[in-house]
């Protein structure tokens, strides 16, 4: 049984719905997803939180008891944040924030490895050079924020896939 199942979530990833969604030729933002992604920007919360709620809502409505959700690579901003507590007001509570800690070189010689056969545009040296910029001004402070309200589950990243894979599951054994 794969991890999530066991506890009952549903994985939710801002990156893939937005890649997702650049990639339909009916969606009025392709255009625009593109040019953020590949400037290594933060997409415009409205439609990041769009796609997030269509997913979570669409989720719920095949399955009321599937109302667990882990939602990788957002709130990223300010923005992102702000429009996660309008949006989600009195709907969702946000129990704990997993923090993947690892140092700049490493997170760049890992995507620069993935780029060899991912096909995205933003695996390149340019792009997450952008990237850890847009990390370090816009999205650590949001980390720090959930750090002050006791939410935040740091593991040390730089470490192997199983050792990392652990920590994770210790979390979810204790959280979960
Ligand atoms: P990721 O798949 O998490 O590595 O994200 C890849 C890119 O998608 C980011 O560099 C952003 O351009 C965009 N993106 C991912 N998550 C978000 C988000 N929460 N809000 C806006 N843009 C995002």
């Amino acid at each position: 049984m794969a991890k999530k199942e066991k506890y009952g979530y549903t994985h939710l990833s801002a990156g893939e719905l937005l890649r997702d969604e650049r990639k339909n030729p009916d969606s009025q933002y392709g255009e625009l997803i593109e040019k953020y992604i590949k400037d290594g920007k933060i997409v415009p919360v409205e439609i990041t939180i769009s796609l997030l709620k269509r997913e979570m809502d669409q989720t719920m409505a095949a399955n009321a008891q599937k109302n667990k959700f882990l939602i990788d690579g957002f709130p990223r901003n300010q923005d992102n944040l702000q429009g996660w507590n309008k949006t989600m007001d009195g709907k969702a509570e946000v129990s704990f924030v997993l923090f993947f800690d690892c140092n700049n070189e490493i997170c760049i010689e890992r995507c620069l490895e993935r780029g060899k056969s991912s096909g995205r545009s933003d695996d390149n040296r340019e792009s997450l050079e952008k990237r850890i910029q847009t990390y370090l001004q816009s999205t650590k402070p949001i980390i720090d924020l959930y750090e002050e309200m006791g939410k935040v589950k740091k593991i040390d990243a730089s470490k192997s896939v199983d050792e990392v894979f652990d920590e994770v599951v210790k979390i979810f054994d204790k959280e979960g």
